[in-house]
C-alpha cells in the first residue's frame, strides 16, 4: 500500500470517528443488538454514519450449552475482550461499544436511579440522533428488557427528549404465540411503523448472529418463528410522532 492511500484511509477513519452518531442501541444482553437491528446497523454504517452500542450486562444468565463452567466463564465467553459480542461487532463494523457489568437477570433489583444516571451520561456524551431499545413489554416480557425500557425512557424524559426514540417492535402476526402465553404483554403492544428491508445484508447479518455461539439454541428458536425477520427489521417510533 502506498503512502497516499494510507494517508487517505487515516483521514477517512478520523472523519468517520467524528461522524455524528446516527443510532445508539441501549440493551441489556450481548446478542440483543443483532437479531432485530443488525441489518439497519449495516445500512447506517454503509452510509458513513456512526452507530453505537451500550450493553448493560455480560449475559452470564444466558444459556451456556456446556461451553462454560461458571457464570464468570460465560460472561467472559460472551462479553470478554475476545468474546462473542466483540466478534459480532467486528463482523458488523461497529467500533463504538460500552460494556457494563450489571447483573444479568438482576436489573430489576439494581438501583434504578444509578441505571438512569449512567444512561443519561451516555446519551449526553454521545448525542445520538436515534436511541433504540426494547418496548414497554420488553418484546417477550423478560425483566431485563422491561427494566432497560424503563431506564432509557426515564433518562430521555429527564433530558427533555433530546433525540428520536425507537423500540424493537414486531408485527402482530409474529407476536400471536407469545401473547397467547403471556396475555399481559399484548396490552403493551407497540405497532411497528418503520419497516426496513435489509435483504442486501442477509449474509453479513447471519454471520454476525452466528458469532453468538453460546446462544445457538436461542438463534434457532428465533429462526423457527421469525425467519422472515432476518430480511425485514421493524421498529416503533415512540417520538416524535410520525406523519400519517
Ligand atoms: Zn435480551
Amino acid at each position: 500500500m502506498d503512502d497516499f492511500s494510507t494517508l487517505l484511509k487515516f483521514w477517512a477513519k478520523i472523519l468517520f470517528m467524528n461522524a455524528p452518531l446516527k443510532l445508539l442501541l441501549i440493551v441489556p444482553h450481548p446478542d440483543d443488538e443483532v437479531y432485530g437491528a443488525s441489518g439497519t446497523i449495516l445500512d447506517f454504517l454503509a452510509e458513513g454514519k456512526q452507530v453505537g452500542l451500550i450493553t448493560l450486562t455480560k449475559g452470564e444468565g444466558g444459556r451456556n450449552l456446556g461451553l462454560a463452567d461458571s457464570k464468570e466463564d460465560l460472561a467472559e465467553l460472551r462479553a470478554g475482550p475476545d468474546g462473542e459480542l466483540k466478534k459480532c461487532l467486528e463482523v458488523l463494523g461497529v467500533t463504538l461499544h460500552h460494556q457494563h457489568n450489571y447483573p444479568d437477570g438482576g436489573l430489576k433489583d439494581w438501583d434504578f436511579e444509578e441505571l438512569v444516571t449512567v444512561t443519561m451520561q451516555h446519551i449526553q456524551n454521545l448525542k445520538p440522533e436515534i436511541v433504540l431499545t426494547f418496548p414497554p413489554n420488553g418484546s417477550n416480557g423478560h425483566f431485563d428488557h422491561v427494566i432497560t425500557h424503563k431506564v432509557v425512557y426515564e433518562a430521555l424524559e429527564r433530558l427533555n427528549r433530546p433525540c428520536t426514540l425507537w423500540y424493537y417492535s414486531a408485527p402482530k402476526k409474529y407476536t400471536t404465540q407469545i401473547y397467547s402465553q403471556k396475555p399481559e404483554l399484548e396490552a403493551l403492544h407497540t405497532e411497528p411503523q418503520i419497516l426496513r428491508n435489509v435483504t442486501q445484508h442477509i449474509a453479513t447479518k447471519l454471520r454476525a448472529i452466528a458469532q453468538h455461539r453460546s446462544q445457538a439454541l436461542s438463534t434457532v428458536d428465533w429462526l423457527k418463528v421469525y425467519a422472515e425477520r432476518t430480511l425485514e427489521e421493524t421498529f416503533h417510533q415512540a417520538y416524535p410522532p410520525l406523519e400519517g
